[in-house]
């Protein structure tokens, strides 16, 4: 036996192919948005929203990208590793990793309450040196920033900002993706008077959906995750950025059935006639959410073909009967997400959003980059 023996040379949970000149373009469409001197940054949390953080990264980087977005110093340290020029900010600051982490690994924590200015002050002060640290300041998610009664602290007491290098003020919007919501303004109205007590650095507000509400959210530095990955910034218009990911799962099992009977856990699904069943291997364990049980549709060549009975752990089941059996046999793969069926598709199936599709869809999946490079 020799050791190619030994690995799977094909994965039984599928492929999930990602086009990376994909988001290359779709962070040129996001460029394309803004004027004068605001640059567009890129969110690659949460392993790039699923589509691995390495590759997604260094295209992003490839596109002109220098200012990148992480949830935790964990993230940023693996993205140092292969990015030692841009500027890596960690959402979470210090709550995220420890002072070390950000120092030894050149991480721009995002300073979320004054306990978090004081400990980076001092850092700063013991060290006689200043790394660039950004302030967020909460207008209205109520979820990570200062909150208004700690900027006013700081605008009476503008020396505990003395020791501070700061690159960004930021904020986040809460209702981005609605555009006629009064959140919107409120929150930009609100932010606008933050700057006033915190000129210093560049200001950063919108994500992906805040960089299509106009140009007066855009400050200088934008920071859209969605968009750069196909997720429709604008859920009332058409997309202006393009898909990036094919989802295929494998059919395991076909099952030629004659006689009225059920499909799968709760035999919530009766087959009625004559048909076929295909088993694919993917279920929630895999991100194939079950709430899809029942209410989605994946797609062979071009025939649409339903989802019957509940997703497993592992496997779902598709109705095939209407599909020749020539291109539906074990082995074959079947498209979960493609361009018949995007990941806003999927998710509205499942009542849910796409950032929580692409997140889910997890690393069983047989990764598989196109175009990597090729963007010029
Ligand atoms: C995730 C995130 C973003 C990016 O949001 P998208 O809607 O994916 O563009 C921007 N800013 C903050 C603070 C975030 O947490």
């Amino acid at each position: 036996m020799t050791t190619s023996d030994l690995t799977i040379s094909s994965s039984a949970h599928g492929d999930m192919h990602i086009d990376l000149s994909a988001i290359a373009s779709n962070y040129a469409v996001l460029c394309g948005e803004l004027e004068g001197s605001t640059t567009c940054g890129s969110c690659v949390k949460a392993d790039a929203y699923g589509l691995g953080q390495t590759p997604v990264s260094r295209t992003l980087a490839l596109a002109g990208c220098q200012d990148f977005f992480v949830a935790y110093a964990e993230g940023g340290i693996a993205l140092r590793r292969i990015l030692p020029d841009v500027r890596i900010h960690v959402f979470s600051g210090l709550a995220g990793g420890s002072v070390d982490d950000f120092s030894r690994n050149d991480l721009t924590p995002v300073l979320n309450c004054l306990d978090d200015i004081k400990a980076w002050s001092s850092h700063c002060r013991d060290n006689d040196f200043t790394p660039p640290a950004d302030i967020h300041i909460d207008t209205g998610m109520c979820r990570l920033g200062m909150p208004f009664e700690e900027l006013a602290f700081l605008e009476e007491n503008s020396a505990f900002l003395d020791d501070l290098n700061i690159d960004l003020v930021m904020s986040h919007l809460a209702c981005a993706d609605t555009p006629e919501h009064p959140m919107n303004r409120e929150q930009l109205e609100l932010f606008t008077n933050v700057r006033r007590v915190l000129p210093m650095g560049r200001a950063s507000l919108a994500n992906s959906s805040g960089v299509f509400l106009g140009k007066e959210y855009h400050f200088d530095l934008v920071r859209p995750g969605a968009a750069l990955y196909g997720i429709n910034p604008v859920p009332h218009r058409e997309s202006p950025v393009s898909q990036v990911i094919r989802l295929q799962g494998k059919i395991l099992q076909v099952r030629s059935v004659d006689t009225p009977q059920t499909v799968g856990y709760g035999a919530s699904h009766q087959v009625a006639g004559p048909g076929r069943i295909a088993t694919v291997g993917a279920g929630y364990a895999d991100g194939y959410l079950r709430f899809l049980s029942g209410c989605s549709t994946a797609r062979i060549g071009n025939i649409s073909v339903p989802v019957v009975g509940q997703v497993s752990m592992d496997m779902i089941t598709l109705d095939i009967t209407d599909v020749p059996e020539a291109i539906s046999k074990p082995g074959m793969f079947v498209d979960l997400i493609g361009p018949h069926h995007d990941v806003d598709a999927v998710a509205s199936d499942s009542g849910t959003i796409g950032y929580e599709i692409l997140a889910a869809l997890g690393s069983r999946y047989n990764r598989i980059y196109h175009n990597g490079g090729l963007h010029t």
